[in-house]
C-alpha cells in the first residue's frame, strides 16, 4: 500500500538502499509480508558485483553447517550464527530451486548455479522482487539518510523526489571493486546515526612483498605448498595450498584466504614475515638425509640442474642465489654446512610482507558497521529504532568458499523480514 506523503514525495513501510544480494534478499522477504517496498540501487541494474562471483559463475554458498559457516568469519562469527540458522544454506538452494534455479556442490562445499552462470543468479532475484511486489528504482543514488517524528527521509540523486519510509535497510556493501556501485556510501550513513565503524582494510586480496627476488618469479605457481606468517616472532597463521607469484608480491587463493588475518599486523607492524615450506611433506632431518644420500650418488651433478629435477625450474634457477652457493657448484663439492643451508631455505624460504594491493582491488572489505550496535537477532539498530544493516556493510568477512555471499543472503533475509514486523517505537523485535 503505498501512500503519499505528499504529492512530491513517497512513503512505504521499507526503504532498502543497494540491490546487491544483501538488499534483494532483505526486499524480497519484506515484500512477501505484503508490505510496500522500494529498493533504491544506484546503477541501472542489479547485482552488478555479484556478475563478478565465483569468475562469473557465482559461488553463492557453501554447504557447511551453520557452526562451521559462523566460524569462517572469526570474532564475529557468533554475530552472524542466528542469521545462519534462520536462513541457511539449505534454505537458499531451496528458495533457488523453487524459482526454478537448481544449485549444485562443488569441491569444499562450494555451492554455484548449475547453469555455472551468476546471471542465473540475477535473473531469479529480480523475479521474486517483481513477484512480491518490490518497486525497484534503478539509476537512483542516496545521498542521505535522516530521521524525524518516526520515519525516515532519503535524499536521492536521480528521481526529483524525497522518498520517505517507516524503516530503512542499509545494504550497500562494502567500498571495494567500486566500479560496481558499492562505494562506502552507508559508512556514512551509519555514521551520521552515531554507528561506529570498525576500521576498514583489504580482505581477499593479493600481498605485496618487499624482496626484489620474489618479484622475478612473476607468474610461477607453487602448489601443495605451506606459507606461514609471523609477527615479531609470533606465529600469525599457517596453511597449506597454492601461492601465485606476481611483479609485485604474491597472489593465489591461500594468500587470498589468509590476507584478511595478517593484514591488521602488517598495518598495526608495517610489515610482517612470511616463509614458504616447499617441501612441507618432508621434515627438515628427512630432507637432510635425502640431501646426503643424493649427493653422492649424483656427485657429478651440477647443484642448479639437481635443484631442477626437485622443483619447478624457475625456483631452482634463482634458489642457489638465494641460499648464497655457487648454482654451477658440483653436488659432491658441496660443504654440510651448505647442504644444510639448502634443506632449511627449502623449508623456510622467507621474505617480507609490507602491504597489499589497495582496497578498491580486495574482493571483500574487511570491518564495517560495528556489529556492537546490531542486533544479531534481526539486524535491527541498537541505536536506532526502524534502521536495519544487511550484508557486507557490517563487519566481518570469511575467507572464500560462498561464506560472503550467504552471509549477505542470511543477514539480507533476517532484516527483510524483521523490518516487515509492524511495531510502534518502543516495542522490540522477537
Ligand atoms: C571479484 C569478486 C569475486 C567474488 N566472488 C565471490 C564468490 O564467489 N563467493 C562469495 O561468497 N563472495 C564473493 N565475493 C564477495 C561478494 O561479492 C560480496 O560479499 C557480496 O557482493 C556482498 O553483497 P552486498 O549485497 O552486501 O553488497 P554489494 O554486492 O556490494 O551490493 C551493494 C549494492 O548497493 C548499491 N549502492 C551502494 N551505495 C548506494 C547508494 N548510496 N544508493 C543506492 N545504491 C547504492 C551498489 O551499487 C550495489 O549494487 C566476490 C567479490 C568480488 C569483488
Amino acid at each position: 500500500m503505498k501512500t503519499e506523503e505528499s504529492s512530491e514525495n513517497e512513503f512505504f513501510d521499507v526503504a532498502v538502499i543497494g540491490a546487491g544480494p544483501a538488499g534483494c534478499m532483505a526486499a524480497i522477504q519484506a515484500g512477501k509480508a505484503r508490505k510496500s517496498v522500494v529498493l533504491l540501487e544506484r546503477n541501472s541494474e542489479i547485482g552488478k558485483k555479484l556478475l563478478l562471483t565465483g569468475k562469473g559463475r557465482c559461488n553463492v554458498s557453501n554447504s557447511a553447517g551453520v557452526c562451521d559457516l559462523a566460524a569462517r568469519f572469526a570474532r564475529h562469527g557468533g554475530f552472524y550464527r542466528h542469521a545462519f540458522t534462520r536462513f541457511s544454506s539449505g534454505n537458499l538452494s531451496r528458495f533457488f530451486a523453487a524459482s526454478g534455479l537448481s544449485l549444485k556442490t562443488e569441491r569444499q562445499g562450494r555451492i554455484f548455479p548449475v547453469t555455472d552462470k551468476a546471471s542465473s543468479v540475477n535473473e531469479v532475484l529480480e523475479k521474486e522482487m517483481r513477484a512480491a511486489g518490490v518497486n525497484i528504482y534503478f539509476n537512483t543514488r542516496v545521498i542521505s539518510v535522516t530521521k524525524s517524528k518516526g520515519s525516515f527521509k532519503l535524499t536521492v540523486e536521480g528521481i526529483d523526489r524525497d522518498i520517505y519510509a517507516r524503516n530503512v535497510i542499509v545494504a550497500t556493501g562494502g567500498c571495494s571493486y567500486t566500479g560496481t556501485g558499492s562505494t562506502g556510501d552507508g559508512f556514512l550513513f551509519a555514521r551520521s546515526f552515531g554507528h561506529d565503524i570498525e576500521e576498514l582494510f583489504p580482505a581477499l586480496v593479493p600481498l605485496t612483498v618487499k624482496e626484489e627476488w620474489v618479484k622475478t618469479l612473476q607468474g610461477l605457481t607453487l602448489k601443495n605448498i605451506r606459507i606461514v606468517f609471523e609477527c615479531i616472532k609470533k606465529k600469525i597463521v599457517s596453511d597449506i595450498g597454492e601461492c601465485m607469484f606476481t611483479h609485485f608480491g604474491i597472489s593465489g587463493p591461500l594468500v587470498l584466504d589468509l590476507s584478511g588475518e595478517i593484514l591488521p599486523y602488517v598495518i598495526k607492524n608495517g610489515s610482517v614475515n612470511a616463509y614458504i615450506d616447499v617441501k612441507p611433506g618432508l621434515a627438515l632431518e628427512q630432507l637432510e638425509s635425502k640431501f646426503l644420500k643424493e649427493f653422492v650418488t649424483k656427485g657429478n651433478m651440477d647443484l642448479k640442474n639437481y635443484l631442477g629435477t626437485i622443483l619447478p625450474h624457475r625456483l631452482a634457477v634463482i634458489f642457489p642465489e638465494i641460499a648464497g652457493i655457487l648454482p654451477g657448484k658440483k653436488l659432491n663439492q658441496i660443504t654440510r654446512p651448505e647442504r644444510k643451508a639448502l634443506a632449511v631455505f627449502l623449508k623456510k624460504l622467507s621474505f617480507t610482507i609490507d602491504g597489499s594491493l589497495p582496497l578498491n582491488r580486495a574482493m571483500v572489505t574487511a570491518g564495517g558497521v560495528s556489529i556492537k550496535q546490531i542486533d544479531a537477532k534481526s539486524m535491527e539498530s541498537k541505536k536506532v529504532f526502524g534502521l536495519y544493516f544487511a550484508g557486507e556493510v557490517i563487519a566481518g568477512h570469511a575467507p572464500s568458499g560462498g561464506y560472503n555471499l550467504q552471509q549477505a543472503f542470511s543477514t539480507g533475509y533476517l532484516a527483510g523480514e524483521n523490518a516487515a514486523l509492524s511495531r510502534a517505537e518502543g516495542e522490540g523485535n522477537d
